[in-house]
């Protein structure tokens, strides 16, 4: 039965040692609880470090260890001390964490950590490819595993892999510093979907992947190899039930109020109000900032004094990182002053609490607070604010959320503000405590709505689905030419007669280049070429875009066919023949539109034919270039509808010219021409579908690259395409 392999840094596991006793408890983490149900189906398993370091175990406890975690389905990847300060403290925590959160000052690129990186990635993968049966899914989660998904695809092609990550993606702007960048984003490409939090971070990640990659995009789909890689945004929700339910037994009768909660009551007591802010200690949740705009606030509305109270929970974070540390400082300083600034005998303005609490007491804590202050610089997602709307049974309550987080798109009905506007946030701070209760509730209801419904389980399921619906790209694209079919192509060409070959050029036989005139034949090529042709009863036929000069003076001399120009010239037997009649007089109103854009298009240039005008953009930045290519399409639809003129879009490149012409019928005056018993026909681009169309059903139609094709077979790339035509030699 095929399974679902989750994998991640941490196992969703709470593992202690204590003089070889074992203690194992399972995490009640959000993550854990959207897993929960694809991990329990089957044979699920869930594979990842246990968070105890390997050298610190005898050999009997280490193997007593593994069975336990056998037991709870889940499989543990053994890290040395050495990879956890490097792969995990060192990499991940100082290099990602820090860059795709947009603290670049943070970011430090040390060699020896991404080698570690690189490490400790491969052993995941091990461990996975080792429980990894045929038809498997592996869902891979978050920015300490960016290289797992192609390790993975390398060795098992045909595996379904998806990856999320629950960390922001930064803009290219801040991406490109990396340097590693093209590691990561290919990496990450051997998913077949990729997940993120906001379609801003997919858009940044797709960006990314244009410019640095030069991959093809079409909506949120990316062209790489043979393979579609699918991008979408799932917002990540919460255990919404598990959160309201907890409240409503927190406010029932016969439960018993906690010192805490009885504590926290007190406070309110003559209206006072309780805001309240919970995190763990780190730079990007802009705790520093807040404990400054509230002493603003305090300052500009002092009528607030003695009348409200920032309790300020702070969870201890990767506290021997030294920004950790330095922070941990910054943050105790700064509420001592604001506290001796402002406190009198009977109250402080900031209640500071450094720890970690248990779940009854973050109730208490979302309960009795009026108002919730969750005022990150940057955060992937934030679940602390979703969980205090979920605890808001009587509808009261009021969301301050900073737009610089992820669930800021979703919470539209919350205060939504710039954290670094101090103006902003002391009104918007007024505004939460002045608010008429029926406001709260109008907005708290809205909100729940829409936690209630797209919860953590919905969120696993929705990407699931959306996972599973890659598989049909895998049908829709034509099938591999596998060593079955390549056999069959050969023994066929062998035994037949009558054949006859068609090649497109460029991008089929030779790699693309930026500039056209590079990509010219070489050795090898004509090798290739010339072994064909010169078996008897054989017809080969380059068909290219192409124009005449260029191909007389690469090929001229050589016994193949050529027809260029899309379908315009046919080369044979030493002679030249017009396929087509066609003028050129178009040419001098459409050349000086294509030249506004190369002046406004750094990159692109003019390539000039005899019969046509070809617009190139393959080095141009392609955010620009998508958005000039559309301009152009609109501009030359409009002048070519009455001029019998056709807009073509190759690879990277827009070509005008006279219509009626195009590979196709190149093709099929070929195909009369004798009754050919083997016909392959070879091309890549959007142009070629037209040979594949005339093409006979008996005939070995080829696309080169992914994407949906008329072709029955698909290769990767020229090379591949030349190691054919090797094996096709007499
Ligand atoms: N939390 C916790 N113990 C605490 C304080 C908070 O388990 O003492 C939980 C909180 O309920 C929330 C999570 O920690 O589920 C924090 O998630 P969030 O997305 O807000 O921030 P992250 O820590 O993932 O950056």
């Amino acid at each position: 039965m095929n399974k679902t392999i989750i994998v991640s840094n941490r196992l969703p596991l709470n593992i202690s040692v204590s003089e070889n006793e074992l203690e194992i408890t399972p995490s009640v983490g959000g993550l854990a609880t959207g897993m929960k149900s694809v991990h329990s189906e089957g044979n699920g398993i869930w594979i990842g470090w246990s968070g105890i370091n390997q050298d610190e175990l005898s050999p009997d406890l280490s193997a007593k260890v593994d069975q336990e975690i056998r037991n709870e389905k889940c499989v543990s990847v053994s890290l040395s001390n050495q990879d956890v300060e490097e792969y995990y403290e060192g990499f991940s925590n100082r290099t990602l964490w820090p860059l795709f959160h947009y603290f670049m000052e943070y970011t430090q690129f040390e060699r020896l950590e991404w080698e570690a990186y690189k490490r400790v990635n491969e052993k995941f993968a091990e461990v996975v490819l080792e429980n990894l049966e045929d038809g498997d899914t592996v869902w891979v989660h978050d920015y300490q595993l960016l290289l797992l998904p192609q390790l993975i695809k390398d060795k098992r092609p045909n595996t379904t892999i998806g990856f999320f990550l629950h960390i922001p993606f930064p803009s290219f702007e801040i991406f490109r510093t990396f340097p590693w960048r093209k590691e990561i984003l290919t990496g990450m490409l051997g998913a077949d979907l990729l997940g993120f939090h906001t379609y801003d971070y997919e858009r940044h990640f797709l960006s990314s992947v244009k410019r640095i990659l030069r991959l093809d995009v079409h909506f949120n789909e990316i062209s790489y190899h043979d393979r579609i890689v699918k991008v979408d945004s799932f917002p990540m929700g919460i255990d919404y039930d598990k959160y309201h339910n907890a409240a409503l037994e927190h406010k029932s009768a016969t439960k018993e109020k906690s010192d805490l909660s009885k504590r926290l009551e007190e406070h309110k007591i003559d209206g006072k109000k309780l805001i309240l802010s919970i995190d763990r200690m780190d730079y990007t949740k802009g705790i520093p900032n807040r404990i400054k705009a509230f002493e603003y606030f305090l300052d500009t509305y002092p009528e607030y004094k003695e009348k409200v109270r920032l309790v300020m929970l702070t969870v201890p974070s990767r506290s021997n990182v030294p920004q950790y540390q330095k922070l941990k400082r910054e943050t105790d300083e700064l509420v001592g002053r604001i506290n001796g600034k402002f406190a009198s005998v009977s109250w402080t303005p900031i209640w500071y609490f450094y720890r970690s609490v248990p779940f009854d007491s973050i109730i208490d804590l979302y309960v009795s607070s009026d108002v919730a202050l969750i005022t990150p610089i940057r955060d992937g997602m934030n679940l602390v604010a979703k969980e205090y709307v979920a605890t808001r049974t009587d509808l009261s309550g009021v969301l301050i959320l900073s737009e610089m987080v992820g669930a800021a798109q979703e919470m539209n009905e919350s205060l939504l503000i710039n954290p670094n506007n101090f103006d902003d946030f002391a009104n918007h701070l007024n505004q939460a405590l002045t608010m008429p209760l029926k406001e709260q509730q109008t907005r708290m209801k809205n909100l729940q709505k829409r936690l209630k419904r797209y919860t953590v389980e919905k969120w696993a399921e929705e990407f699931f689905k959306s996972l599973d619906g890659t598989k049909q790209y895998k049908s829709s694209i034509a099938q591999k030419l596998s060593s079955v079919h390549e056999e069959a192509l050969i023994n066929d060409f062998h035994k037949k007669k009558k054949r006859l070959v068609l090649l497109d050029y460029d991008g089929t036989l030779v790699n693309f280049k930026d500039n056209p005139e590079d990509a010219s034949p070489d050795e090898e090529l004509y090798q290739l070429l010339d072994n064909i042709v010169k078996q008897e009863d054989t017809t080969l036929a380059l068909i290219s875009g192409r124009d005449k000069p260029t191909f007389q003076k690469w090929f001229g001399n050589k016994d193949y066919n050529l027809v260029t120009d899309h379908g315009v010239w046919l080369y044979q037997n030493n002679n030249w023949e017009a396929l087509e009649r066609l003028r050129t007089d178009w040419m001098k109103s459409i050349r000086p539109i294509l030249e506004t854009f190369v002046d406004r298009t750094p990159g692109t240039f003019i390539e000039t034919k005899k019969y046509s005008l070809a617009w190139h953009y393959r080095t141009a930045d392609p955010e620009l270039a998508r958005i000039r290519t559309i301009e152009l399409n609109t501009v030359l639809t409009s002048m070519i509808a009455n001029n019998d003129l056709n807009i073509l879009k190759g690879n990277k490149v827009i070509e005008i010219k006279s219509s009626n012409v195009n590979k196709g019928r190149a093709v099929s005056r070929l195909l009369m021409q004798k009754d050919y018993d083997f016909i392959a026909v070879i091309g890549d681009d959007w142009t070629d579908e037209y040979m594949f169309e005339e093409a006979p059903d008996s005939a070995y139609t080829i696309k080169v690259g992914a994407a949906k094709t008329k072709a029955k077979f698909t290769l990767k790339n020229p090379d591949q395409v030349r190691q054919l035509l090797q094996k096709m030699k007499n």
